[in-house]
C-alpha cells in the first residue's frame, strides 16, 4: 500500500506499526525507536541479523541529549551538517530509553537528524525517535523510490518521491578523535573536512575502501570491531558484478560512468559527465534496472575515489563480494 498522507503514517507509527518512509538518503523502514516491539518487528520484516544495530532518527540535536553523550567535535559537526546525511555513533547515557535490541546490545547508539521534509514533519509529531534501517530485505539493494520498497516488502509505504542522495548516510564514530569513518556515505570526506575547518586540526582518517587492495583485506579489523553491522557482502543486486570493466564481455549489461563502453546490449548511465554526486543518486535505481533487464551479468566502469566515489565504490565492492569476493577490487 503506497500513500502520500503523512498523518496516516503518524497514526500507524503511534499504533506501533512499521512504515516505510522517505529520507534524503534511502527509504527507511521506520518504527518507534523507544518501543522494543516495534524494533523487533523491523528486524523480523527485514530478516536482519540481531547483532546489526539500527540508526535512530531524531527531529533535532536537542532531542538526542537524553539518550547519548556528545563530544565537542561531534557536536560541532552535527550542528553544521544536520539535518543531513551524517550518522554519529555515541555512548549511551545512563538514562537512555533506546532498547538494547536497537543497539545490538552495545553501550552506544548510531543517531542522525534526517532532512527530508516528510520524515522531519513526522518526527516532530512523535514523542521520540524513529529506528529506521533501509526499507529492503537484509543484504539486498537499498530502495531509493517507493516502488523499490514495494518490490521487497509488504508494508505501508509513504511516497516522498526519489531520494535526493540515493546513498546511505556517512557513519562516523563520534566518540574518538581523529575521526574514524565507519561507513562512507552521502557526506563525502571532503565535506567533512570543510565542515570541521576552524574547529581544530581536522584529520579525517585516510579511509578509502578497496584502495588497490583485495576486498578480503577490507575493511580494516578495527572498523569491523567498531561497526559490527558492516557486513562485507551487502547491497547486492541479483546478478554478479564485474568492477573496473574496460571492455564488454558476452551477456554483460553495462553500468556506465562517463562516455559508455561500446558493445553492451543494455546500458544504464550513472553520470555521463562523470559527476560522482549524480552517480550516487542514480546508483541503486540503476542496479535495480539492470537486475530487471535481459543481461546475465553486470560490467561496471571505473569510478574515481573522489567525492561520493568512495561511498559508491564501497557499495559496489560489497555487492561484488556477495558473488565472488576473491575477484573484487577497485
Ligand atoms: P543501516 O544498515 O543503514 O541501517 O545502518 C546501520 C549501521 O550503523 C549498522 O550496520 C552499523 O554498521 C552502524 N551502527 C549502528 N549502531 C552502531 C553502534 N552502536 N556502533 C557501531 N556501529 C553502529
Ligand atoms: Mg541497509
Amino acid at each position: 500500500m503506497i500513500f502520500t498522507d503523512i498523518n496516516r503514517a503518524i497514526n500507524l507509527l503511534l499504533n506501533k506499526e512499521v512504515v516505510a518512509l522517505p529520507t534524503e538518503t534511502v527509504y527507511g523502514l521506520a518504527g518507534l525507536g523507544y518501543d522494543e516491539q516495534a524494533v523487533q518487528h523491523i528486524y523480523a520484516l527485514k530478516n536482519r541479523p540481531q547483532h546489526n544495530p539500527l540508526i535512530l532518527h531524531y527531529a533535532c540535536l536537542e532531542d538526542t541529549r537524553t539518550d547519548v553523550v556528545w563530544t565537542p567535535w561531534a557536536q560541532h559537526l552535527a550542528a553544521a551538517c544536520w539535518p543531513g546525511p551524517l550518522t554519529l555513533v555515541l555512548s549511551l547515557t545512563p538514562t537512555s530509553r533506546i532498547p538494547l535490541a536497537a543497539t545490538g546490545g552495545l553501550n552506544s547508539a548510531a543517531i542522525r537528524v534526517p532532512s527530508h521534509p516528510m520524515i522531519q514533519n513526522i518526527l516532530r509529531a512523535l514523542p521520540g525517535p524513529l529506528a529506521a534501517p533501509s526499507a529492503n530485505l537484509s543484504g539486498q539493494l537499498s530502495p531509493t523510490t517507493a516502488a523499490h520498497v514495494a518490490k521487497d516488502l509488504d508494508v505501508p509505504i509513504l511516497d516522498g518521491g526519489p531520494c535526493v542522495y540515493g546513498l546511505e548516510s556517512t557513519i562516523l564514530d563520534g566518540r574518538t578523535w581523529p575521526i574514524n569513518i565507519l561507513r562512507p556515505g552521502a557526506l563525502s570526506v571532503e565535506d567533512i573536512s570543510t565542515l570541521l575547518l576552524g574547529f581544530q586540526e581536522p584529520s579525517v582518517s585516510d579511509y578509502a575502501p578497496g584502495k588497490g587492495d583485495a576486498i578480503t583485506t577490507n575493511p580494516a579489523p578495527d572498523i569491523k570491531v567498531l561497526c559490527p553491522g558492516q557486513l562485507l557482502a551487502h547491497y547486492a543486486p541479483k546478478k554478479p558484478l564485474r568492477l573496473n570493466a574496460t571492455h564488454i564481455k558476452d551477456g554483460e549489461g553495462l553500468l556506465a560512468f562517463g562516455p559508455p563502453l561500446l558493445g553492451a546490449n543494455v546500458c544504464v548511465q550513472l553520470s555521463l559527465e562523470g559527476n560522482t554526486t549524480q552517480a550516487a543518486a542514480n546508483l541503486f535505481a540503476a542496479l535495480h534496472q539492470l537486475d530487471q533487464s535481459a543481461c546475465q551479468t553486470i560490467a561496471v566502469m571505473p569510478i574515481p575515489q573522489t567525492g561520493l566515489g568512495c561511498a559508491i565504490n564501497d557499495r559496489l565492492l560489497r555487492a561484488c563480494a556477495a558473488f565472488a569476493p576473491a575477484t573484487c577490487s577497485v
